[in-house]
């Protein structure tokens, strides 16, 4: 199951205690995955499509505890198609379907369904509390997360600007600052920093989720930084390679051109061993002189052929 998936159903048992918060929830259910109808005799009916299992779940209980209302609920398979499930739950009850879409503002007394129920009342939205479960019932419906291994991504998903907008500045209340970008037809509200989307799953209350993304941030910090490390030893690795594969080649010009003859013991010894031993580091030719030197001692005379070879070459 993918994260996005244990985020929606840690998510879908995650209902508002109070009356307002449960409003709140149905109504970002309704106005991003609902669908109002009216028939010949005026008689309203919501339905409400899903793929997902847990926004069937949430919704399904929302309509048990606030209204007292038992929606049908068809499930479509896509065999054919390889696609998966859909699930219809539908409120086909006029009096019950009037009963939701007026607690939800959707409705005006007038008995006027609103013509553009994208964009939530605002009234509905006041309190800390219901906005935390709007959004919870936004992503339910319409968001999705990236897996934490790989990257940092957290997004809702909507038709319209106002809608997509009204989720951003509910976000800001929280101090999240979500972003928005136009792709293809909708208007995608997203997260992209870690902490942000830390801070998103805890307003939501998915907690499960959070601690879960915290322990992945925290193995992949540290992975970082071994990598860092490891990267940085390989790097200390290559250069003395590198400077060894110098040492070699002056060595060899002094030989083939004027010869270790008119070096002293100390500098012709040295040569001869860096020759000998190319992998070795400056410690271990040190440990193998007739009088073993340390490392800087070992530095020094290498500079010094380095020196006399470069000598060598402005001459010839
Ligand atoms: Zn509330």
């Amino acid at each position: 199951m993918s994260f996005s998936s244990r985020v929606k159903e840690e998510l879908a048992y995650q209902t508002g205690a109070a009356m307002h918060c449960r409003i709140a929830e149905t109504a970002a259910i309704l106005s991003l995955c609902g669908k109002i109808t009216k028939d010949e005799l005026e008689r309203i009916s919501i339905k409400v499509h899903t793929e997902n299992l847990s926004v069937a779940r949430k919704y399904f209980t929302l309509l048990k505890k606030t209204y007292n209302i038992e929606c049908n609920v068809c499930v479509r398979s896509h065999m054919h198609t390889g696609k998966s499930r859909t699930y219809i739950l539908e409120v086909r009850d006029d009096t019950a379907a009037r009963k939701v879409l007026a607690s939800v503002k959707m409705m005006n007394d007038g008995e006027e369904f609103a013509a553009d129920y994208t964009k939530v009342d605002p009234l509905i939205l006041r309190k800390a509390c219901c906005k935390r479960a709007f959004l919870r019932g936004a992503f339910l419906c319409a968001g999705s997360i990236s897996e934490p291994e790989k990257t940092y991504h957290f997004e809702i998903v909507c038709t319209s600007f106002e809608r997509a907008q009204q989720i951003c500045d509910m976000m800001k209340v929280f101090n999240i600052d979500g972003k928005w970008i136009l792709r293809k037809k909708y208007h995608v509200v997203y997260i992209k920093e870690a902490s942000q989307i830390v801070d998103i799953l805890n307003v939501m209350e998915a907690h499960v989720s959070l601690m879960e993304l915290e322990n992945i941030r925290i193995l992949k910090e540290m992975r970082n930084s071994v990598n860092r490390r490891v990267n940085c030893e390989t790097a200390n690795i290559s250069k003395t390679v590198s400077a060894a594969v110098k040492q070699i080649e002056d060595i060899t010009y002094i030989r083939d051109t004027v010869g270790f003859g008119e070096l002293t013991d100390g500098l012709r010894e040295i040569a001869q061993l860096r020759l000998e031993y190319p992998e070795a580091s400056l410690v271990e030719l040190g440990n193998l002189l007739s009088i073993p030197v340390g490392k800087s001692g070992v530095n020094h005379r290498l500079r010094k052929l380095s020196f006399l070879a470069d000598e060598l070459r402005t001459r010839g």
